[in-house]
């Protein structure tokens, strides 16, 4: 039998390592030294660099890339058991040589690079030696591809790119940028002439590219190309993002949980009030269907390709949004006046909702992916009924006992008479 929710015993171990290590090793660095995993600083590489040691010595370094990309190859499925765990901590997918943006941007290289491109950035990017960014939306439009403007001229042995760029998350620090032309995808070095780092936003850049110059060969993938290198790109970032809302999901559910046996209200438990009572019951139902449409995704992703899967991962993306945006909420409001402040968890992840439904394409184009292909599999009804009308199905289906109906009046009776109930209905 195929359809097996169990994890291997062997994997079953590494997850258990990876959750007591989250716990006492992240979560404390965390807590005490914030943003040290993803910073340059000497004394800060000197805390986070041994737990990435660990990491890799446990084989759980880059999970997310193929054993043909030069990962361990362990596939999306284990990924999302181990992204579960991940997403719960701030600094664990930076731990694991997990993180956004950095692995999509792989992911492309792996998938598109030359192998002098490959040699030259993926190392590095994977030793977190280097880290990238991906800058794609343009101030005068994100959600479609049509309207943006960045191009490459051709100039000799060089392209010159000339646009302007918007929310590219990380780029100010970024060693090397990935900037999708109208004509191309382009690997352009942070430092390059040209390349200006507005002052707002301060996490996701506004870039401006004043006829930046780079050699021929940094071109990614062929001449006009850019929107299938996206593709390949956004679709693995998608589902990873689902990957860790399930771990957020969770983490509101257990704070929600044990609040509500932890705290009274009129003469019982809040958890003992069917309303709580209600949001607990719902908040499960929804976890779930999210973690299982998102194993179910990651499955067919290893068991086919990202492409394949693309009607599941859009379906993955908005899911993910709005499970968090509605356990996230329920957490906070039974937390009570505790939940609105910033002394807990839940406060910023209910922040942090609308942003899921917008980054990585807003959900509402993810939706009309979803309708659009889910169409492709239907027609129109060709006459003036749906398939589904009963009265025409009954009469199709009388023809196969004709014989019958003619000869038993008993039998003939019983098939009047159902008929006629249904008659008697709207
Ligand atoms: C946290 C975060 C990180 C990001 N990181 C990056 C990054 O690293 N690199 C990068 O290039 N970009 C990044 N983005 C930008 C992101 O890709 C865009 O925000 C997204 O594609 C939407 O584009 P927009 O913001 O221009 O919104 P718009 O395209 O202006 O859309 C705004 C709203 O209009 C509506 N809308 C738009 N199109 C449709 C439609 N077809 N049907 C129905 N309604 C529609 C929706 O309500 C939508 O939310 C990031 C965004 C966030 C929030």
């Amino acid at each position: 039998m195929a359809w097996d929710f169990s994890t291997e015993p062997e994997f079953q171990e590494q997850l258990d390592w990876v959750e007591q290590f989250c716990r006492t090793e992240i979560e404390p660095l965390d807590l005490v030294f914030p943003g040290a995993a993803y910073s340059r600083d000497p004394k800060a590489k000197a805390l986070a660099d041994p737990l990435k040691q660990q990491v890799k010595d446990h084989g759980l370094w880059a999970l997310f890339l193929d054993k043909d990309l030069g990962g361990p190859g362990f596939g999306q499925l284990k990924l999302a058991l181990l992204n579960e765990i991940l997403g719960r901590y701030r600094s664990a997918p930076v731990v694991f040589g997990t993180a956004a943006p950095d692995t999509g941007n792989m992911e492309m290289l792996a998938a598109y690079g030359t192998e002098e491109q490959k040699r030259r950035w993926l190392p590095p990017l994977m030793n977190q030696e280097i880290f990238s960014a991906y800058s794609m939306t343009e101030p005068q439009g994100g959600s479609d591809p049509n309207l943006f403007r960045t191009h490459a001229m051709r100039d000799g042995e060089e392209w010159v790119i000339t646009g302007e760029k918007w929310f590219t998350s990380a780029g100010a620090r970024a060693d090397i940028i990935f900037v999708m032309c109208t004509n191309g995808m382009f690997v352009v070095p942070g430092d390059a002439p040209g390349v200006e780092i507005m002052e707002y936003p301060a996490l996701h850049n506004h870039i401006r590219y004043n006829d930046v110059r780079v050699p021929a060969d940094h071109l990614l993938g062929p001449e006009n190309g850019a929107k299938v290198l996206a593709q390949r790109r956004l679709g693995g970032g998608r589902i990873h993002h689902a990957m860790r809302t399930v771990a957020q999901v969770k983490l509101a559910f257990d704070i929600m949980c044990e609040r509500a046996l932890s705290r009274e209200s009129h003469g019982k438990t809040i958890a003992e009030h069917q309303m709580v009572q209600e949001a607990i019951a719902e908040s499960y139902a929804e976890i779930n269907m999210l973690r299982l449409l998102v194993l179910w995704t990651a499955w067919t992703i290893d068991n086919s390709s990202t492409r394949e899967a693309r009607t599941q991962i859009a379906a993955c993306k908005y899911t993910a949004a709005k499970v968090l945006r509605e356990v996230s909420y329920r957490a906070l409001h039974i937390m009570g006046s505790l939940g609105t402040t910033n002394l807990t968890p839940l406060q910023a992840m209910w922040a942090s909702a609308p942003t899921m439904a917008i980054m990585d394409g807003a959900d509402e184009v993810h939706m009309v992916t979803v309708a659009r292909n889910v169409l492709k599999g239907y027609e129109p009804h060709p006459g003036l009924w749906p398939t589904e009308y009963i009265p025409a199905k009954r009469e199709e289906a009388r023809k196969k006992y004709a014989d019958l109906l003619a000869a038993d009046p008993d039998l003939a009776a019983w098939a009047d008479h159902a008929a006629r109930a249904t008659a008697r209905g709207h």
